[in-house]
This record gives C-alpha cells, structure tokens and sequence, in this order.
C-alpha cells in the first residue's frame, strides 16, 4: 500500500533541506556576491546550495535580461576579422568539424567556430571573458575563470534564442496579453514569431555586421501572435516564397533547386522516352 505523505511532512522536509542547503551556500558565498542573485536565490522553495546554482538559476528565471546582456557582451567584442556568417555544408561526405551553424535557424557564433576558438576563459557566446562563477564581470579580482566557455547570462539567452516559444509566457506578459498583430486578447494557444522570419535573415540580412544580427533571434525581432493569424502569416510567406522561386527560375538568374516531383517527373519523362 502506498502512503502519500501529509503536507505537514512535505513542509518539514523542505524546512530541513532548505536549512542544510542555506548553510552550505553561506559557507560557499564570497563576501561580495550580485545582491539580487542572493535575494532570489533566498526566496526559492528550495534555496540552491551553491552560488553558481544561484547564479545559473538567476539568468534562467530572467531569460530577457540575459538576451540583453549577452548582445550588449557580443557588442564589446566585435566579430572576428575576415569572419562571415556561414553554414555547414549539407550532406558533405567528409566528416565537418568546422563547427559552423548547421542551419539559419540557430543564431551566428563566430567564437563558438574552430577557426576563431578563443579557448577556455572566454565566453563562445559573445566572445568576453569568462570569470568566477560563470560571471561577466571580475567583481572579485580573481581574473578569468579557466575552466569557463561560457557566461551564465549567455547559456541563458543561447537557450532563448534557440527556443523562444519556451518563453511564451514572458514575452506575452511583455505584452499585456495582446496579440502583437491584431490587438486582440491573446488566446492560451497563441504563439511565438519572428517579425522578421529567419529564413529571410539568411536571404537578406546575411552580411549585416555582427552582433547586430543576433537581434533578429532576440526580443527585439520576437512577438507573440495568435495562432489563427500565425497560421495566415506562415502562409503569405511561403506562398511569397514560391513565387519569388518561380520568377528567379523564368530569370534564370537563381536556379531553383530541384524538389522530389521535379526528380519522379523527369524520371517518368526518361521512362517515356521524353529527353526533351
Ligand atoms: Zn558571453
């Protein structure tokens, strides 16, 4: 028979883990640590017992100050020389350890590259240095940490940029709960977009300098929409999409890769004995 443990017991466990947790992050916390990391940390149902925790579970919980910090990071360092935004070959037979984007959809990391790898104490991310704690800044004067790659503030906005729909309900409180498009209420199953789609950032915007790309995946290119409008919108773009394909083809400037029907029809052309 299973016994379900009564809330009084549930409260207590918690009081006794939160009591040995506080003591250990007492004992691990440096006499100068960010008060509102602290503060935070302090007020959780279960108070995390070491300061990096407190400090990676800070940059969770406030995923648009983190996309802000890590662009404003990025833009100290600047892009590396004779860099330029590229993917990873599709489909290549060698094995790429180029570490290059393997699609438009995941935003542009120049350091996170082997060929500009700053190596441990930096950041891949926004290419700054690392310091204690996975902190950007050296508030202890204890100098790079070297055994970083990465800030706690930009796994947080890496995390955002790769899936902002996790953060709906921050960005529809950013919102007020209304439809970016429409001015409606939002509706439970609304959804988040990119004002300007990525495939489109890959298309046009491919040589604007870096980091003022990585604003197109952060809060300054995202809105939350309902999904009926959503729905409209991914349509007129793809419908947008065909005709653009279709014009470049009769240009014959941009071929158009072929599709799956273009290859069977041929094949059946071939079969006929049609080679025109
Ligand atoms: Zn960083």
């Amino acid at each position: 028979m299973v016994v379900e443990p009564a809330s009084s017991e549930i409260l207590n466990f918690r009081d006794v883990r939160n009591r040995r947790n506080r003591e250990r992050l007492d004992r691990a916390i440096p006499a100068i640590f960010p008060a509102q990391v602290l503060q935070r940390a302090l007020s959780r149902p279960f108070v995390p017992p070491l300061p990096r925790l407190a400090i990676d579970g800070y940059w969770r919980a406030h995923p648009l100050r983190a996309d802000r910090l890590a662009r404003s990071l990025a833009a100290r360092s600047e892009a590396p020389e004779g860099w330029r935004w590229s993917l990873a070959l599709q489909g290549a037979r060698e094995p790429d350890d180029s570490r290059l984007a393997q699609s438009f959809r995941m935003p542009p990391a120049p350091y996170r590259e082997k060929r500009f790898l700053l190596g441990k104490g930096h950041c891949c991310v926004c290419g700054q240095r690392v310091y204690r704690f996975g902190w950007h800044e050296d508030v202890w004067g204890t100098g790079e940490n070297r055994n970083a790659e990465w800030h706690a503030a930009c796994v947080a906005a890496w995390r955002f940029w790769n899936a902002p729909s996790d953060q709906v309900a921050v960005l529809k409180r950013v919102q007020r709960h209304r439809c970016a498009e429409s001015g409606k209420r939002l509706w439970r199953n609304a959804e988040v977009d990119h004002k300007v789609p990525l495939f489109k950032v890959w298309r046009e915007h491919r040589d604007l300098e870096w980091p003022r790309l990585l604003g197109f995946w952060g809060l300054p290119n995202l809105r939350v929409i309902n999904r009926d409008v959503h729905a409209r919108k991914c349509a007129e773009e793809s419908k947008a999409r065909r005709q653009r394909e279709g014009r470049c083809t009769q240009g014959g400037f941009e071929p158009r890769l072929p599709t799956v029907r273009d290859l069977l029809k041929s094949l059946q052309a071939a079969e006929a004995g049609d080679f025109g």
